[in-house]
């Protein structure tokens, strides 16, 4: 593009919100000679805590880790099976294969992007040992449902909470009730640590097993001695990172809140008739992570790709969460093909992410409402 003609600053299509007071927290870490985890980790953690009703919390350097360990305090690895939706970032499926466990695709709701659970049911053989859900988006998975499954069944659940920090159903925060129920505070989610997640609930015996995993098996046995229990890996969070997160819990539900303002923006200018198919709208339990629409892509001479530069070409970032995860080889290889899951399937091809962020404006909705929908229009057979 020539630089000489400038449009609106680029919107992207999500950016972290770090105010002042936290960057002059961090700072104070930096010189306080502690750096690793200390005592913003402990205070972090007791946040959080309350912010998910008492339950105990466990931090980790990410969701990703935190999900890896959730599955190994729970006992599962090789021959055991694993629920889990065809759509979602690629680390929930991935952390059941680390462990040496097969994960068992379901589709998804297409508008609420959730997995199906009319499906679980008759996905259940003797190995399955737990059900792994995403609260896609911020949308709370049918938790009733869910658990009244779970427990006919004698499962566990581990939750994908990576989206749903501050979602609640039915007035009950996600985290706040549950098995196992893992955050994620990547700077994308809805608050940050930069890197780093953390775990609501669980047994005490498998709180044991993720702190044992979370740093190198070690317990202390005196002032001068340690046992190793495990062959632990190492995923605490820093002060650090703790201090970025304190300063970013504080402010969650004004975010959130202003998540929903935004959303609700889109959702009053597209109304019934939107170009784009919008998700399910859920109530004030949501959290909006990500929004989320599918492009009409068989009515369009337009690839997803060529919208995708025409909307850059106007100065808006676009996302997409996420293709199917039962296509990528590495699920092929366990023999998941095209047409499996006509759902997840349709969403990984058409999906696209709108600019939702706290510091975005009304007037930035307006903007990417008008480009996408002169975009879509304008691309029609
Ligand atoms: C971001 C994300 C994760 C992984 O979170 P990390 O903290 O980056 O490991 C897992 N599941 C979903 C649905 C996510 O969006």
């Amino acid at each position: 593009m020539n630089d000489s003609v400038k449009g609106p600053p680029m919107l992207p299509f999500t950016r972290p919100t770090i105010d002042e007071e936290t960057i002059a927290e961090v700072a104070q870490v930096l010189r306080s000679g502690w750096l690793a985890s200390g005592p913003k980790v402990a205070q972090l953690e007791a946040e959080l805590s309350r912010y998910c009703g008492g339950r105990p919390i466990r931090s980790q350097t990410s969701a990703t880790a935190g999900m890896e360990m959730a599955l190994l305090a729970c006992g599962i690895g090789p021959g055991d099976e694993v629920i889990t939706p065809a759509l979602s970032f690629v680390a929930t499926a991935n952390v059941i294969m680390r462990v040496g466990a097969r994960p068992v695709f379901i589709d998804v709701g297409l508008d609420s992007r959730n997995i199906d659970l009319d499906q679980v049911e008759s996905a259940i053989t003797p190995r399955t040992r737990a059900i792994m859900p995403v609260h896609f988006a911020g949308l709370p998975v049918d938790m009733e449902r869910l658990y009244a499954i779970a427990k006919r069944h004698k499962l566990r659940v581990i939750e994908d909470a990576a989206h749903a920090i501050g979602s609640s159903w039915r007035g009950q925060r996600i985290g706040s009730f549950g098995d196992l129920v893992c955050f994620s505070f990547h700077p994308n989610k809805n608050i940050t640590t930069i890197e780093g997640g953390a775990i609501s609930g669980g047994s005490p015996e498998e709180l044991k097993s993720i702190e044992l995993h979370r740093w190198h098996g070690q317990v202390r046995l005196g002032p001068d001695s340690f046992d190793t229990l495990l062959p632990g890996g190492k995923s605490n969070l820093s002060d650090v990172a703790a201090a970025v997160g304190l300063g970013q819990l504080k402010r969650l539900d004004e975010f959130n809140a202003r998540r929903r303002l935004l959303v609700a923006r889109y959702y009053e200018l597209w109304g019934k008739d939107a170009p784009l198919r919008l998700p399910e709208r859920g109530d004030e339990g949501h959290s909006w992570h990500v929004f989320t629409p599918l492009l009409p892509l068989v009515e369009l001479r337009i690839s997803r790709l060529e919208f995708i530069e025409a909307m850059k070409q106007r100065g808006i970032g676009v996302g997409v969460h996420y293709p199917a995860i039962h296509l990528f080889s590495c699920y092929r290889a366990l023999g998941y093909r095209d047409g499996r899951f006509p759902n997840a399937e349709r969403i990984g091809r058409e999906t696209v992410t709108l600019p939702l962020f706290p510091t975005m404006e009304l007037a930035d909705v307006d903007r990417v409402v008008a480009a996408a929908t002169a975009i879509v229009n304008g691309a029609r057979a």
